[in-house]
C-alpha cells in the first residue's frame, strides 16, 4: 500500500468530570486521549502521527520501533500497523522469550519482535541503518524527539476553542507536554506531572518551552512512586475517581497525575475559581501488568 496521507487522529472535545473529589470552585475537564481509537489509545497516535508525516511514503512499507515489555507506543504502533496491514518490527528491551499481554498482542496483530540487550537496545543508529537497508521508517523510543512533539502541538493547535487556566499533564520524555506547551491552546498554567523518572534533560526542555511560550510551569513528583511502580495511595485516588466520575486511568502516568492533582489542591488556595483541563493519555491496556486492575482494563 502506497500512501502520502496517513489519517491524522479524530478531534475530541474536553468532558467536564462531575462528582470529583477536588472541592468547590474548580471545574474539571477531561481531554480522553485514551478514547481516541479502541486500540491506537492516547497521546502515542498523536506522536506517531508526526513520525508518519516526515515520511510518509516510507511508512507505507512498515515501520521499525522499539520499548519495553510494557510499552504503550509498541502497543499502540502495532496496532496501528495492524489496522493499516503494514509490516511492523517491535525492539523490545527484554530477556528473549519474555512474555507479556502487551507483547502478546503484538504478535497477534502480526508484529515481528526482537529482543535486544540494553546496549544494544539504545543503539539507535544501528537500529536505523537496519531501517534504512529494509527501506522502512524508524521510530525511536516512545515515538519521542521533534517529529513527536510536531504531532502533539498539530493536535493542540485546533483546540482553540477552549480555554482552561490550568492544564495538567504526565511526562514520560516531555514530548507530549512540549507539543502541547508550545501549541496554541489557550491557557496560563502548566503542570507537569513526573512519574517518578529521574532525568533532568526532560526538566530544562519543559523550562525552556515553557518559558519561550510564556506559560507558567510547575512541576510535580510524587514521593513514593518511583518509574515503573505505583504506591498503594495512588491506587487508591485512582479507584476513588473511577467510583466518583467514571474516569479509568493507568497506573503508570495518568493515576500518577490524578494524585499529584489531588495533593496540590488539598494544599493550594486559590482566590478565584479554577477551571483546569487534564489530558488522559491513555495507557489502560498497561493495567494488566497489576494484578487488583487486570480484571477491570480493556485491550486501549
Ligand atoms: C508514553 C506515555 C506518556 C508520556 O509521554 P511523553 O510524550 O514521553 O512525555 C504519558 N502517558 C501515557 C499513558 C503514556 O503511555
Amino acid at each position: 500500500m502506497l500512501q502520502n496521507q496517513w489519517p491524522a487522529p479524530p478531534l475530541l472535545s474536553p468532558q467536564q468530570l462531575q462528582g470529583h473529589p477536588l472541592g468547590v470552585g474548580i471545574e474539571v475537564y477531561a481531554l480522553r486521549l485514551d478514547t481516541l481509537h479502541p486500540l491506537v489509545s492516547g497521546n502515542k497516535w498523536l506522536k506517531l502521527y508526526g513520525w508518519l508525516q516526515t515520511n510518509p511514503s516510507l511508512a507505507s512499507n512498515g515501520i521499525i520501533s522499539k520499548g519495553g515489555a510494557w510499552s504503550n507506543h509498541v502497543h499502540a504502533t502495532a496496532a496501528w500497523c495492524h489496522l493499516h496491514q503494514l509490516p511492523f518490527t517491535a525492539i523490545i528491551k527484554a530477556a528473549a522469550h519474555t512474555r507479556t499481554a502487551m507483547l502478546d498482542d503484538v504478535q497477534q496483530w502480526g508484529g515481528n519482535i526482537i529482543y535486544a540487550h540494553r546496549s544494544e537496545f539504545y543503539n539507535d543508529a544501528h537500529w536505523q541503518a537496519i531501517a534504512d537497508a529494509q527501506q522502512l521508517l524508524y521510530i525511536p523510543m516512545g515515538g519521542d524527539g521533534l517529529p513527536g512533539v510536531k504531532g502533539v502541538q498539530d493536535y493542540f493547535d485546533k483546540l482553540t476553542n477552549f480555554t482552561a487556566d490550568a492544564v495538567w499533564c504526565a511526562t514520560g520524555t516531555g514530548t507530549t507536554a512540549a507539543g502541547i506547551l508550545q501549541s496554541s491552546m489557550p491557557f496560563t498554567h502548566f503542570h507537569a506531572v513526573n512519574p517518578g523518572i529521574q532525568d533532568a534533560t526532560v526538566d530544562a526542555l519543559l523550562h525552556a518551552t515553557a518559558a519561550t511560550h510564556q506559560k507558567q510551569l510547575q512541576l510535580h513528583h510524587l514521593p513514593n512512586d518511583r518509574f515503573g511502580r505505583c504506591s498503594d495511595a495512588t491506587i487508591d485516588c485512582m479507584l476513588q475517581w473511577q467510583s466518583n466520575t467514571g474516569l479509568a486511568t493507568d497506573i503508570m502516568y495518568t493515576g500518577k497525575l490524578l494524585h499529584a492533582m489531588q495533593r496540590h489542591y488539598a494544599q493550594t488556595e486559590y482566590s478565584s475559581p479554577q477551571k483546569i483541563l487534564l489530558i488522559h493519555t491513555g495507557g489502560l491496556q498497561g493495567n494488566r501488568s497489576h494484578p487488583l486492575l487486570s480484571l477491570q482494563s480493556t485491550g486501549g
